[in-house]
């Protein structure tokens, strides 16, 4: 069976590769990671055995970009990939004046089970591999130049797949491929708790950290993010100053409004109370309604008032833009089950 060599380190190419020169690891993870080769004959400065071998171990890609979507409301673009197994999952392009942002996805799927979320509607299927997400991030680099930043905003947890997550880091950060900084990758979690801790003592990836956390009340929380039963608004906050003093970086705070549900001026002021004199940002994103559920975006109006009393209490607070919204690339629309389900006759 070959093997995946994308998720590879240098270190564990030269393991891999020690019958061979020492020099020559080191090669292959350019051709790999810089040159973004696709087979192992494009590496033309390596002798004929190595390639061989290389070629009779491991495989590049398996992953297919299977369809594309480009908004008309704005220049963002959604993929359809199919990974190996015939599994579908979907990235996002998202194009903003400092640069192009990927939205990755960490799972086939979720088991988080947030009621307002269409990506955990069938439960976790699979992680995703770090192999696999490295060919989807260099899929869409290969086009795109001046993709430079991900957000761990697809479907998945991926602070439930922290192997993964972390053998891509490592590889696109590494300063003999693409050196991507760590503080253009920003992991979002509905809140894993000890995985923040380990995320924060993490010498190997720094990216910066995104919390989900939609209301200031944790009976509420559990009602709408059923992960809540677990971790406490009270030991999330405890998390999060962890990581901002380990790390000395700015949290966001991500807070999906939904009308009638976590909308109101008393959410934002207990929200208010609670981030008091904390390291964090609040990015206040419009629920992205679909036809599985009943809830409502905020109106436009309560949204500006919940902006204006954060801002009074000295909270920083934006408002997240909306983008992609003609082709289901915005936050939460992104699922696998693509091929079999109502969006089937677009393809
Ligand atoms: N599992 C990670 C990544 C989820 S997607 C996490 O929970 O953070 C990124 C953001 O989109 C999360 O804040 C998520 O709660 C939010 N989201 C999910 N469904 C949404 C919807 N229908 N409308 C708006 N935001 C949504």
């Amino acid at each position: 069976m070959k093997r995946p060599i994308l998720e590879l380190t240098i270190e564990e190419l030269k393991e891999e590769l020690k019958d061979f020169k020492k020099f020559r690891p080191k090669q292959v993870f350019n051709w790999l990671h810089k040159n973004l080769v696709v087979s192992f004959d494009e590496m033309n400065n390596l002798p004929k055995d190595l390639i061989h071998y290389l070629d009779d171990n491991f495989y590049i890609y398996n992953v297919k970009i299977l369809k594309e979507f480009h908004s008309k409301l704005d220049e963002t673009k959604k993929y359809l990939f199919e990974l190996n197994d015939g599994n579908l999952v979907e990235g996002v392009l998202l194009f903003y004046n400092f640069g192009i942002s990927m939205c990755i996805s960490s799972q086939v799927g979720c088991k988080m089970g947030c009621s307002f979320c269409v990506s955990t509607r069938g439960g976790l299927v699979r992680d995703i591999t770090a192999s696999e997400m490295i060919q989807m991030f260099y899929l869409l680099r290969k086009q795109h130049d001046e993709l430079k930043r991900i957000v761990f905003m697809g479907s998945g947890e991926p602070l439930d797949n922290y192997e993964g997550v972390k053998g891509f880091i490592r590889i696109i950060t590494d300063n003999n491929g693409l050196s991507l900084s760590h503080r253009n990758i920003t992991v979002s979690t509905c809140g894993i708790v000890e995985n923040i801790y380990r995320l924060a003592d993490d010498k190997e990836i720094k990216p910066n950290l995104a919390i989900s956390l939609h209301t200031p009340y944790d009976n509420k929380r559990i009602e709408i993010m059923p992960v809540a039963r677990k971790y406490t608004i009270k030991k999330i906050m405890e998390a999060i100053n962890y990581f901002t003093e380990k790390r000395g970086r700015r949290v966001t705070i991500e807070y999906t409004l939904i009308q009638g549900e976590n909308d109101s001026s008393d959410d934002a002021k207990t929200l208010a109370k609670i981030l008091k004199g904390m390291n964090v940002y609040v990015n206040l994103i419009s629920l992205n309604e679909n036809s599985f559920m009943d809830y409502k975006e905020a109106t436009h109006a309560k949204t500006l008032i919940f902006r204006k009393i954060l801002e009074d209490r000295k909270i920083n607070v934006t408002i997240r833009r909306e983008l992609g919204r003609d082709i289901e690339g915005s936050c939460g629309q992104l699922k696998n089950n693509y091929l079999t389900n109502r969006m089937g006759e677009k393809l």
